[in-house]
């Protein structure tokens, strides 16, 4: 089997469990899933989303979190983690956004990342999911799962996002990551995953060589 048949194979059966993409993080507009997308950094989606839902009624626009007073942003986003210099950087980014984009978002990927506190990761999934542009974004269960089914032999996640850009097709590119999660999160879960329910065992070669080292045992 080729390397772009099992690309395929492996693309087909991802569709076929958990549907086409769809963004995890509640939001309404692109500022509100950038900066729930910085707030997801070392937590979850669940979490996030309990806190956006108020946090999105107290501050209701860019030059809301611009003007923030940020000992209370801390306190508002506080149970998300590492909110110091999470609220730190959305004031700063915000303060980018309203003075050099007029409040917007742009789609730019360099706009984007020189935002603070905004990496490839966050300014793809905004890309991705606000903007329709095709972007591959890189999480642990990307990394984890990509790794394991030999899509990839790195580590670094702007590598990885670069080698399954190479073989993935770029229609693709947005549908695979909230595929990967929720197969990271319900099947390929990190360090028991469940290779006897997988529908991609038959393709994944770190599956399959966890699977001989067990029989070994
Ligand atoms: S076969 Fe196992 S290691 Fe491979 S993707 Fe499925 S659960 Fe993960």
């Amino acid at each position: 089997m080729t390397k772009k048949e099992k690309v395929d194979a492996v693309l087909t059966l991802l569709l076929e469990e958990y549907g086409p993409t769809k963004c995890y993080l509640e939001h309404e507009n692109p500022w509100q899933l950038l900066i729930a997308t910085m707030l997801s950094a070392q937590c979850t989606d669940a979490r996030v989303n309990i806190v956006t839902k108020d946090l999105f009624q107290k501050y209701t626009s860019v030059k809301a979190f611009a003007e923030a007073d940020l000992a209370e942003l801390e306190q508002d986003i506080h149970s998300t983690g590492f909110y110091h210099n999470k609220a730190k950087n959305i004031i700063a980014c915000c303060r980018k956004l309203l003075h050099e984009y007029d409040g917007e978002v742009p789609s730019n990927i360099d706009a984007l990342t020189g935002l603070a506190g905004v990496g490839r990761k966050t300014a793809n999934v905004v890309r991705g999911h606000c903007f329709g542009i095709p972007s591959v974004v890189v999480d642990t269960h990307v990394k984890r799962v990509s790794n394991l089914l030999g899509l990839t032999t790195n580590q670094d996640p702007v590598k990885i996002e670069f080698d399954l850009m190479k073989i993935v097709p770029q229609e693709k590119w947005t549908d695979i990551n909230t595929q990967m999660i929720a197969h990271g999160r319900k099947v390929c879960i990190a360090r028991r995953p469940k290779c006897a329910e997988c529908v991609l065992f038959p393709y994944c070669t770190g599956g399959q060589k966890l699977q001989k080292e067990k029989q070994k045992t």
